[in-house]
């Protein structure tokens, strides 16, 4: 069967990256081979988010630049999946004349299906049907990785919360988690393509199994941590309404989980938390977090914010950023509100002006950019243990091919590495040419490295040559010593 090209154009977080990944897994049995080519596409397929009017735009315009090529190609197939494709369904055919496929969040796994259709009889087709998607995608995720270390694995879609503000119950339907023993397969199975990192993704990890009756979300963790192979466990979300005791202990109980949480918090403000249905206090919060970094101290911590929900004074924003201070964030993410479809803060009067939204966010980023460059400043001269993903972007490029260097393999003496600290910091590093060869350096083990500079978004340092009976404690592949 002739080799055709996929290129897919993923726009949204990490649940769209993980979507991505199970559509090109998918595809592979109709001979389609993943391209970063646009040209040389057969099939271009846009991974789409709803979140915030801004990625709903982003997808607008890419299929925009794709008309060009449609004419060029007649044969080329253009399909619109995820979020925006649930929301918008056939209306996107409408706007866009030479789109072939529109696909919903829960469609994926009928895709092969649809472009077979579309391959043999040019036709248009529009697939938002809402079926229990999770089932039938375990046939397409335990294919290889190509080299990669670390693989999201889904637990869970959609979410029952409805925050005021948010499209996700609307466009990834309610909750619905899958079976451990899924999971646990589905990590297994990574495992021997090469996967030492999984990150577990749901809406709100928390309420894992817990509608259907399943294993709660840290007797989950404690069934991973035991899977041999895996090295880290991440995850994420994480709602603080319902961040148990029993989850803060599993930082504790569990080597392999990574000493991070991702837990959005959105204000700082009551007022602002009730009208957004968060369902916790500022006061509850900030107890959460006490209790954490009381397990855990050097947990990192991150969050994201929205600025400028309908209503917010300048009072409730000032509480805001006083939050951020007091609680003192690795990092986080912030948005301006935008109004989404369905979601029922959309109704809300008060409108914050956009030239406000954009003042508060900006205030915010530069408060937390003091904050984390003080926090990386104060790792400096510490010694990290850092999961190795590869060679750094800037040496990707400058190299014929990315991954692992064979035993022995000549490489430049000033080669860069990059990987991530247990708390989720990025680190590039090199080595002594001189003291260390090659052969003793495996992208997906973990290696102690001396924090030598820091920035904003990463560190730099040096790798520390350790003793064999210290690497093998790790659990990293061999070492050469
Ligand atoms: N489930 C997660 C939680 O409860 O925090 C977050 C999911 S959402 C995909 C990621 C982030 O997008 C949210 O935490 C929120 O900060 C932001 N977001 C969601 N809806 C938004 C909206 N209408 N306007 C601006 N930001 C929004
Ligand atoms: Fe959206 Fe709230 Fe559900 Fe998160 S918990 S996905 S913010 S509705």
């Amino acid at each position: 069967m002739k080799t055709k090209y996929l290129y897919i154009n993923t726009i949204g977080c990490q649940m769209n990256v993980y979507d991505s990944d199970q559509i090109s897994k998918s595809l592979l049995p109709l001979n389609y081979k993943a391209t970063e080519n646009l040209k040389k596409a057969d099939l271009i397929i846009v991974n789409t988010c709803a979140i915030r009017e801004k990625a709903e735009q982003k997808v607008f315009s890419f299929l925009g630049r794709l008309s060009g090529l449609k004419r060029k190609k007649p044969g080329l197939i253009i399909g619109v999946g995820g979020c925006v494709a649930q929301q918008e369904g056939k209306k996107i055919l409408e706007r866009v004349p030479y789109l072939d496929i529109v696909f919903g969040t829960h469609a994926i796994h009928r895709l092969p299906g649809i472009i077979e259709r579309i391959e043999l009889k040019k036709t248009r087709i529009v697939d938002i049907g809402m079926t229990d998607r999770i089932v039938e995608i375990e046939s397409v995720s335990n294919l290889p990785e190509n080299g990669k270390i670390s693989a999201f694995v889904t637990i869970m879609q959609g979410c029952d919360n409805f925050c005021t503000y948010c499209v996700v119950p609307y466009v990834r339907g309610r909750e619905t988690s899958r079976s451990p023993e899924k999971i646990v397969k589905e990590v297994e199975g990574l495992v021997n393509s090469g996967i030492r990192e999984v990150t577990l993704l749901g809406q709100n990890v928390n309420s894992y199994g817990k509608k259907e009756g399943l294993c709660s979300f840290p007797e989950l963790l404690a069934l991973i941590n035991e899977i041999d192979g895996i090295l880290r466990i991440r995850f994420t979300t994480s709602h603080p309404k319902d961040l148990s005791d029993d989850l803060i202990m599993a930082f504790k109980d569990n080597e392999k989980l990574c000493r991070h949480i991702h837990l959005p918090v959105q204000s700082g403000s009551d007022r602002v938390l009730k009208r957004m249905k968060r369902k916790y206090t500022r006061a509850l919060y900030l107890e959460k977090i006490d209790k954490l970094r009381n397990i855990c101290p050097d947990i990192s911590i991150t969050s994201d914010f929205i600025t400028g929900f309908p209503g917010e004074t300048k009072a409730d924003f000032k509480e805001t950023l006083d939050l951020i201070k007091t609680v003192e964030y690795e990092g986080l993410f912030a948005f301006k509100y935008s109004d989404r479809p369905n979601a029922k803060a959309t109704l809300f009067a008060q409108k914050i002006s956009d030239q406000e939204k954009k003042e508060r966010l900006k205030k915010l980023l530069d408060l937390q950019e003091i904050i984390t460059r003080k926090k990386n400043q104060a790792l400096v001269g510490s010694t990290q243990e850092i999961l190795v993903e590869g060679f750094s972007k800037k040496m990707s490029s400058a190299l014929p091919r990315a991954g692992k260097p064979k035993t022995n393999e000549s490489l430049p003496d000033n080669i860069q590495w990059t990987g991530r600290t247990s708390t989720n910091k990025i680190v590039n590093f090199n080595l002594e040419s001189s003291s260390v060869s090659c052969g003793e350096f495996f992208t997906g083990s973990i290696v102690n490295v001396k924090i030598e500079k820091a920035f904003s978004h990463s560190l730099w340092g040096k790798y520390l040559k350790l003793e064999p009976a210290t690497l093998s404690l790790k659990g990293g592949e061999s070492y050469a010593a």
